[in-house]
């Protein structure tokens, strides 16, 4: 095995679910939040649809966080088909906020120890695989979710 296959098996995502982030740019700058969701393969036809072409992100890795980045979607009401045995009823329109997917690159880590964004750094641990420490305090940074 060459270690350029190892490095690809263990590589360590930079964020992940559950990580709290902070805003570097846009309308949301310098607000904090804690990643839902992070999309790292190219969008999918259905998601082209609907969130990507919206935001103009298309391919690449982005990152959705709660209560951030947020879009008005206004819903008009429609006649939904109920069970076997009921009605068809009618649902509601109104507004909606919807957090919409953003670049990766706008977002930072926040060390979990100090409270303070960082980059992070990788590094062998322990038992052999790689974590992700704070760059600048050294810690081992672990996710809450
Ligand atoms: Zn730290």
């Amino acid at each position: 095995m060459t270690v350029r296959s190892i490095e690809h098996q263990t590589k360590v995502p930079e964020i992940r679910k559950g990580d709290t982030v902070v805003v570097l740019a846009g309308k949301d700058a310098g607000k904090r939040g804690v990643v839902d969701r992070v999309i790292r393969r190219d969008p999918s036809p259905s998601a082209q649809r609907s969130a990507y072409r919206r935001t103009s992100i298309r391919g690449g890795v982005s990152v959705v966080v709660e209560g951030l980045n947020i879009a008005r979607r206004h819903t008009k009401p429609r006649q939904v088909s109920g069970g076997p045995n009921q009605m068809p009823r009618v649902q509601q329109g109104g507004i909606m906020d919807i957090a919409m997917p953003m670049p990766i690159s706008r977002v930072m880590l926040v060390c979990s120890h100090c409270d303070k964004p960082t980059r992070i750094a990788h590094q062998l641990l322990d038992n052999g695989r790689r974590g992700r420490v704070g760059r600048h305090c050294g810690e081992q940074l672990e996710v809450k979710a």
